[in-house]
């Protein structure tokens, strides 16, 4: 399971969570109890640039070409 890092903007603090990637969006509270979270980037160096949403590469198809018609 993937382990996200998120950064709780009451406290400051920073936290890790192991969670689904389903659920990596998710809002999630910091272990002192607050809300306002935002997830951080593991990739992203600590310097206090907020990240931004880097473009993912679509994995493993999903929906393929016939969906239009293009295939006849
Ligand atoms: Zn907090």
């Amino acid at each position: 399971m993937p382990r996200y890092e998120y950064r709780c903007r009451t406290c400051g603090d920073t936290f890790e969570l192991n969670r689904p990637m389903a659920e990596s969006a998710a809002p999630a509270d910091c272990p002192a109890g607050h809300d306002d979270t935002v997830k951080l980037l593991s990739t992203v160096a600590v310097g206090g640039v907020s990240a931004a949403p880097a473009p993912a590469p679509r994995a493993g198809g999903g929906g393929g070409c016939c969906g239009g018609g293009c295939c006849g």
